[in-house]
């Protein structure tokens, strides 16, 4: 992309409205508009942004063995009437009421669209085990909707719903849940720490809260020091092996880490005093198991060998696909501006051109552009008559981690300079030698993986 063609509404200005760092960055970076309250529309930066994050959902999803479906946003009131939710879910639903004066509502979440589509087509033990999610946007109308994306009233979930026989297939259903989640949040660059919640209105005794530290988080959090030691790194794991599963899930979980709702002030007190913290905490995802509760109340049972049918158990599981994106950057930022981790940058590099117009320079860069494009990576080119400084300042804020910049003086030198927008290092090299290096960098970082899947396109993705 070049950045002369580009819609990158920058802000100079530090928008008034915006109260934490994310979203004053995201409005100062293009990235996102307000529409209303709560709600936003997503600008080309930020919607790239967005698809990334989507993609590695999807890609972890997949190597779970879990399904991509979509259901719809708008759905009818009898559904959740017949599972006793439509009342009980309060004023955070969005309700609408078509020509016809059916009662309808804008989705907060899918449970019982989901088994209604089991029920009607699955009568057999034998079709299980089943685990099948959806990227979809949900509706909650928030009282009190902040901080731009992580607090909205629409807001990008990945909702995902588990069916199993038994108590302990559904748990070996959660426990590969908290692996993939794990790979899915680490991918990012970020460490979400499982911590044992509150199930809230869905039920159900077991759930996790994946929390990401942030001063700004709007989670009280206690946990022991050593959880923030664990990751789980490119570990290959069989996530049909319930041992397997459970092992992570046991060195995950087994360290004292809970939200306030769960907190017990007593056992916290046996960790040795230099390890107990307590923080605040952004919540990125959560997983559930809740049983049979659902499946019985609409109906949901299978056929076994003997007897009669049983309800199925199920969990059910989602990311906050939008909130990550304010995640991401609270805890990837400096005083200039966001610092993308690679797993999400937009571009995987940006070129500076320090004097456009001029013959050998404009050369340099089309030819970095090529090079950069024929390797699959995406640059992003600032090809704008504008004065250096305005440049940088640019591509420190959109946060790129890897900027080539390019100069007549150096090129009469034959080098050109590359800079990590981490550490702000800068080194000159021949512009073959910049590019191989980012075709290195990202080779580790799934770039290839990813770049093949793209290919492969073998769920829906918004290319
Ligand atoms: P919260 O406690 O923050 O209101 P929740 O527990 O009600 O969230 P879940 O039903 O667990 O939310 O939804 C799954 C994920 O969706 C959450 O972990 C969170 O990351 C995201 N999410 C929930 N509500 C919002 C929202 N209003 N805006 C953006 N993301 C949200
Ligand atoms: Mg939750």
């Amino acid at each position: 992309m070049r950045l002369s063609r580009y819609f990158l509404p920058v802000l100079k200005e530090n928008p008034a409205e915006a109260q934490i760092v994310s979203h004053r960055l995201m409005l100062r970076a293009g990235m996102i508009k307000q529409a209303s309250a709560g709600i936003y529309s997503w600008l080309p930066l930020g919607f790239k942004v967005l698809r990334k994050i989507e993609n590695i959902v999807h890609e972890e999803q997949a190597r779970a063995g879990h399904m991509a479906m979509l259901m719809p946003t708008i759905q009818s009131a009898d559904l959740w009437r017949e599972s006793g939710r439509y009342d009980a879910y309060g004023e955070e639903m969005l309700r609408i009421k078509d020509r016809g004066g059916r009662d309808m509502l804008f989705t907060p979440t899918a449970e019982e669209l989901i088994t209604d589509i089991f029920r009607a087509h699955v009568s057999s033990y034998k079709d299980l085990p089943l685990t099948m999610y959806q990227i979809q946007w949900k509706f909650r109308d928030e009282i009190r909707p902040r901080f731009g994306v992580m607090r909205g009233r629409e807001f990008l979930m990945k909702d995902g719903y588990n069916f199993d026989l038994t108590k302990e297939d559904a748990l070996h259903s959660y426990h590969r849940h908290l692996v993939s989640y794990l790979r899915t949040y680490e991918r990012m660059g970020l460490q979400a720490i499982p911590m044992r919640a509150d199930s809230g209105p869905i039920g159900g005794e077991y759930t996790h809260e994946f929390l990401v530290l942030a001063e700004t988080g709007e989670s009280e959090v206690f946990y022991d020091s050593t959880v923030t030691d664990l990751t789980f790194g490119d570990r290959e794991i069989d996530y049909d092996s319930h041992q397997e599963c459970a092992a992570i899930m046991e060195e995950f979980t087994s360290r004292y880490a809970r939200t306030d709702e769960t907190h017990d002030e007593a056992l916290f007190n046996e960790i040795p005093e230099e390890r107990r913290r307590s923080a605040r905490g952004i919540e990125v995802g959560q997983i559930f198991y809740f049983g049979t509760q659902y499946s019985e109340a609409l109906g949901a049972t299978v056929q076994v060998p003997e007897g009669k049918p049983v309800p199925v158990h199920m969990g059910s599981h989602g990311i906050g696909v939008s909130r990550l994106m304010g995640a991401i950057i609270e805890a990837n930022h400096d005083d200039k501006g966001i610092i993308w981790p690679e797993g999400v940058t937009p571009y995987h590099a940006g070129i500076v051109n320090l004097k456009q117009g001029d013959a050998e320079a404009d050369a340099a860069c089309e030819k970095l552009y090529k090079s950069l494009t024929a390797l699959g990576l995406e640059p992003l080119y600032d090809d704008r008559n504008e004065r250096a400084g305005g440049k940088f300042a640019t591509m420190d804020l959109i946060g790129l981690p890897w900027r080539i910049t390019v100069g007549p003086r150096g090129l009469k030198n034959g080098v050109v300079e590359l800079t990590s927008r981490r550490t702000g290092e800068s080194e000159e090299m021949p512009p073959n030698k910049a590019v191989e290096r980012i075709h290195q960098i990202y080779s580790g970082h799934h770039a290839t993986e990813h770049v093949e899947m793209m290919a492969k396109r073998s769920f829906h993705t918004y290319i």
